[in-house]
This record gives C-alpha cells, sequence and structure tokens, in this order.
C-alpha cells in the first residue's frame, strides 16, 4: 500500500511509519512540526519506500500519484499543549479531519481516524465501552481537543455514510513510550523527568484519579490491526490495567531509585477521574490486546528519556 500518516513526525504517528516501513509498505509522513519532532523519523531518512512533506493538514492537501490509505494521526494531543494550542487543536481535529476524508474520497483510499478516550470526558460510566457517550465540559479548557475529536469522529461517519469512504476510528487511550516530548506536560515525561532529576514527583489532586497506560507497541500492533479490519464502528484501544496517579508516581520512583518523594499541585480543570479501556471489541473483531506489562514499557521509556537528558 502507498500510506499517508498526518501527524507522521509525532510520537504515535512516527511509530506508525515504522511498523508500516516493517510490512512492506510506502508511507509518506506529512507534519506542521508544532509538537511533532524530525528527530522522530531521523532514523527513516534515505529509506526508499519513506518520504517527509512539511504540511499543515488543516490546508488543503495535495498529493499528486495513487494512494490506498491514510492515518490520520496529526493533533496536540498533550493537554498542556492543547491548553497552549486550542485554536490548532480544533482546527486540526475539524478541518483537518474534513482535508484527510475529502483526500481519501478524492484518492478512493481506506482512512483511519486517531481518536480518544477523551471523547467520554469525565465518565460517567466504568469501564468504558464503545457505546458510552461520554460527559464532556464543550466549553472548559480540554473542550478545544475533547469536542474536536467528537467533531472528527462525526464527520468520519458522515463521508462513510454520505460518501461510502471506508472508514476506520480508533480511540486510542493514554499510551507511553520512547519519542514522547519530555516537556510535553503528560504524566509519563513528567514523572520520568522528575524522577531522573532526583527531583519530587508533581501528583495533581490527591493522587486518586486513575488511569490506564498502554505501551506504544501494543497500540500500534492494535491499530494496524484494525486498519487492515473490516469494522467501521469505533475500537478502543488501550490497556485495561488501571491505577491510580499516586500508584503510578510511586513505582516511577521505585523504578528509578528516586528517594525525593511526591508533592501535591492543584488538580487542572475537568481532569477526568477515572479511565480505564473496555477493550472487549478489539479483543474480539481484531484478536488484539496488550502483551506488554508497565514494568516492561516503562524499561525503554526511561532508557530514552535518560538519554534525552544526558543520564546515561
Ligand atoms: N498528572 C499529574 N502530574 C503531572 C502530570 C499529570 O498528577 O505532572 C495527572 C493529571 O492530572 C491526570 C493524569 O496525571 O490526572 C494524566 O495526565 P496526562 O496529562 O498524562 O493526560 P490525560 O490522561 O489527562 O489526558
Amino acid at each position: 500500500m502507498r500510506v499517508l500518516v498526518t501527524g507522521g513526525a509525532g510520537f504515535l504517528g512516527s511509530h506508525l511509519c515504522d511498523r508500516l516501513l516493517h510490512e512492506g509498505h510506502t508511507v509518506i509522513a506529512m507534519d506542521n512540526l508544532i509538537t511533532g519532532s524530525t528527530d522522530n523519523i531521523a532514523h527513516l531518512a534515505g529509506h526508499d519506500r519513506f518520504r517527509f512533506v512539511r504540511h499543515d493538514v488543516t490546508n488543503y492537501i495535495y498529493l499528486q500519484g495513487p494512494l490506498d490509505a491514510i492515518l490520520h494521526f496529526a493533533s496536540p494531543a498533550s493537554p498542556v499543549d492543547y491548553l497552549e494550542l486550542p485554536i490548532q487543536t480544533l482546527k486540526v481535529g475539524s478541518l483537518g479531519t474534513h482535508n484527510a476524508l475529502g483526500l481519501a474520497l478524492a484518492k478512493g483510499a481506506r482512512i483511519l481516524i486517531a481518536s480518544t478516550s477523551e471523547i467520554y470526558g469525565d465518565p460517567l460510566v466504568h469501564p468504558q465501552q464503545e457505546s458510552y457517550w461520554g460527559n464532556v465540559n464543550p466549553i472548559g479548557p480540554r473542550g478545544v481537543y475533547d469536542e474536536a475529536k467528537r467533531f472528527a469522529e462525526a464527520m468520519t461517519m458522515a463521508y462513510h455514510r454520505a460518501h461510502a469512504v471506508d472508514t476506520r476510528i480508533v480511540r486510542i487511550f493514554n499510551t507511553y513510550g520512547p519519542r514522547m516530548r519530555i516537556n510535553d506536560g503528560r504524566v509519563v515525561p513528567n514523572f520520568i523527568k522528575q524522577a531522573l532529576h532526583s527531583e519530587p514527583l508533581t501528583v495533581y489532586g490527591e493522587g486518586n484519579q486513575t488511569r490506564s497506560f498502554c505501551y506504544v507497541d501494543d497500540l500500534v500492533d492494535g491499530i494496524y490491526r484494525l486498519l487492515v479490519s473490516n469494522e467501521v464502528e469505533p475500537v478502543n484501544i488501550g490497556n485495561p490495567a488501571e491505577l491510580t496517579i499516586l500508584q503510578f508516581a510511586q513505582r516511577i520512583n521505585a523504578i528509578i531509585g528516586n528517594e525525593a518523594g511526591i508533592i501535591y499541585k492543584p488538580l487542572p480543570k475537568d481532569d477526568p477521574q477515572q479511565r480505564r479501556p473496555d477493550i472487549t471489541r478489539a479483543r474480539t473483531i481484531l484478536g488484539w490486546e496488550p502483551k506488554v506489562s508497565l514494568d516492561a514499557g516503562l524499561e525503554p521509556t526511561v532508557d530514552y528519556f535518560a538519554k534525552k537528558l544526558g543520564k546515561r
């Protein structure tokens, strides 16, 4: 296949490029580099089936030649990023998705859209099944991401129904691994960076809120399986192993041997209190479930950040 990956220089996008190339496909990575980095794809420079195009997909996407698939992964994805880039976040989820869908229609390409567990908002149903419609504050600080992604899902289904575009929707839960931006403000890079500097970890609120962390290789495998499946309905991909943020902080301090402990900071507005994917659909339809334990996934992740910080 000839595949376009928007957000191809980002954390997930770059890992998807690797997987697609490994499967023998030809890959065009597109990114405007506002949160992505060419560092993430530097190892692919010179690869004869890989090309990078710098472009902001909120503007019309012009691409010559045939296209078999599009993976639309362009978007800020860290709460800190989308608070700093609220309009870009809204635009890439709405206008960017519209452009990507238009390109899919024009080329007769399959398109897979990156959606998110954020469409469930601060969920009143636990764990979250795909049938749950969510509890989102449209005008809160996170609304710029949540509503853009909800719009993206609606637009995707509209292109599927009105134009018979071959669509896929993945709802991605918290994911971690090498190539996360060290200063993106999310809990995994924050805690690892703080622990490597022997600083106390900044737990927001009392740390009772929960998350379920999926290692990037597992996530990419689930996405690839969804891409080559026939499933048009949204599919949750994530790791159901749930823990509180306080437990997660303690785990990081133990693994890194950080004795500086924990400090408490205010809980950001509308921070979801609990989050865990119900992955029955992925298990049943894709035969997928995560394989990498938290400790096993943290090892290469800590190693990556340690190297970035010049600690190893
Ligand atoms: N969090 C924290 N300390 C930090 C960064 C984040 O306690 O330094 C908490 C945050 O309040 C949230 C959870 O960790 O409850 C996950 O936050 P993240 O920004 O990684 O992504 P989210 O899951 O909220 O989209």
